[in-house]
C-alpha cells in the first residue's frame, strides 16, 4: 500500500509500505478520510519536537483517522467486518487510572501509550491497523470525514466545552480561528450560544467563520480586541472564552474580554502567557481551565448528538485530497490559508470540491 511519513523538514514522503495484518484484538481498516492537525504541523512536518517517547517515531502519519473494517483479528468483542469507526487517536494500556477513566491521551504506559501516527503507524495510508478498543462507532448519519474530524478536533473542543459550560447565557469568545476555532464556533451554536465573538489574524480564516455563520462579530488581532468585546457584550464582557490561538496576546485577551465570574479554557497547544492574577482573574472571580483532548466515552456521545444536531463537522473541510497528493495537502496546511484539509479515499475523495 502506499503511506505518507514526515521526515520533518516541511516535505512528505509518500512510499510503500506493507499491509498489515490484524493480531489480537485489532481490526484492519480501509483508510476513508484522513484530516490534518495544527499539531501535526508544528510538532512534526515542519521539525520534530519532542524527543524520546513521546515524540514521531518515524511512522506513517496522521492522526484523525476514519474507515472502515475490513478485516478483524481473533479475540475482536464488539466491532465486525463492514463497521463504520472513528480512531480516538491515542492508543494506551486500558489499565492505567486514566485509561479507565477513558483518557488514553494521558496513559501512564511507556510501554503501551502510543498515538497513531506519532508513535504507531496512523491514517496517511490507503490501510491502518487499530486496536478495537480505540474505535468510535460511525453513525451511517455521518461521514468518515465528519468521522476524522471527531477523532482529535472535535472531540477535544467538546471536551473543553462541556468543562466550562456552554449555554443560551452565554457570549462566548473564540481566539484563534482555525480549525479548532471554528469547531468550537460550530459546537458553541448547537449548545445555545447566542452570540459568538472570533479574533484571528488571517483574513481568509475570518472570512471562513462569517461565511459559515460560525461567529456573529469577528475581530482582527489587535491591542483594542479587549475593549472590543466588552463593547460588543454591553460592557461586561463575554461569560465565556476558548483559546485556541496558542498565541501569548490572545490568550491574555480571552482571560481579560471574560467577565466576572467567567471561565476560560485553553485548548491551544505551545506558547506562554503572561497575565495579571489580582486584576485579571482573582478579584473578578474567574476560572481558567486547561483541557487535553476528550476520553473515549465523551466522544461516543459527541458522535450521537452530531446526528441530534445535524450538524456535519466536514463543513470545515475546504480543501479534499487524494493520498497522491499528501504532499499538496500539508502544504496547504502549513500556510495557514485554508480551513480543515483532509486526506480522502473512495466515495469521501468523490464529494470533493
Ligand atoms: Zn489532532
Ligand atoms: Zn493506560
Amino acid at each position: 500500500m502506499k503511506a505518507a511519513y514526515l521526515p520533518g523538514n516541511s516535505t512528505t514522503d509518500l512510499r510503500e509500505a506493507p499491509v498489515p495484518e490484524p493480531g489480537h484484538g485489532e481490526v484492519l481498516l480501509r483508510m476513508k478520510a484522513s484530516t490534518i492537525c495544527g499539531s501535526d504541523i508544528r510538532c512534526i512536518y515542519r521539525e520534530h519536537l519532542g524527543k524520546g517517547p513521546e515524540g514521531y517515531q518515524g511512522v506513517i502519519a496522521g492522526h484523525e483517522p476514519s474507515g472502515q473494517i475490513v478485516k478483524t483479528g481473533p479475540g475482536c468483542r464488539h466491532f465486525g467486518v463492514g463497521a463504520r469507526v472513528i480512531v480516538y487517536h491515542i492508543s494506551g494500556c486500558g489499565i492505567c487510572n486514566d485509561c479507565r477513566r477513558g483518557y488514553m491521551i494521558s496513559c501512564t504506559s511507556e510501554k503501551y501509550r502510543r498515538a497513531y501516527g506519532w508513535q504507531r503507524d496512523g491514517g496517511m495510508a490507503e490501510y491502518l491497523l487499530a486496536e478495537e478498543k480505540d474505535l468510535i462507532h460511525l453513525p451511517d448519519e455521518l461521514s468518515y470525514t465528519d468521522g476524522a474530524q471527531v477523532a482529535c478536533g472535535f472531540g477535544t473542543v467538546y471536551e473543553g466545552l462541556e468543562k466550562i459550560g456552554i449555554s443560551g447565557n452565554d457570549a462566548v469568545l473564540i481566539t484563534g480561528l482555525g480549525p479548532v476555532g471554528l469547531a468550537t464556533g460550530a459546537l458553541c451554536r448547537k449548545m445555545g450560544a447566542q452570540k459568538v465573538i472570533g479574533i484571528d489574524v488571517v483574513e481568509a480564516r475570518m472570512k471562513l467563520a462569517l461565511d459559515l455563520g460560525l461567529c456573529d462579530e469577528v475581530l482582527k488581532s489587535g491591542p483594542e480586541n479587549v475593549a472590543d468585546v466588552k463593547r460588543m457584550t454591553g460592557g461586561q464582557g463575554v461569560e465565556r472564552a476558548v483559546d485556541c490561538s496558542a498565541n501569548d496576546g490572545a490568550r491574555a485577551t480571552a482571560i481579560r474580554a471574560t467577565r466576572k465570574w467567567g471561565k476560560i479554557v485553553m485548548l491551544g497547544e505551545g506558547g506562554r502567557v503572561e497575565f495579571n492574577p489580582s486584576p485579571d482573574i482573582i478579584h473578578d472571580q474567574k476560572t481558567i481551565y486547561g483541557s487535553w483532548v476528550t476520553s473515549t466515552w465523551l466522544m461516543d456521545e459527541l458522535v450521537e448528538r452530531l446526528v441530534r444536531w445535524n450538524l456535519h463537522p466536514e463543513d470545515l473541510v475546504t480543501h479534499r485530497f487524494e493520498l497522491d497528493r499528501v504532499g499538496d495537502a500539508y502544504t496547504l496546511m502549513a500556510s495557514g490559508e485554508c480551513g480543515k484539509v483532509a486526506v480522502c479515499f473512495d466515495e469521501e475523495l468523490r464529494k470533493g470540491r
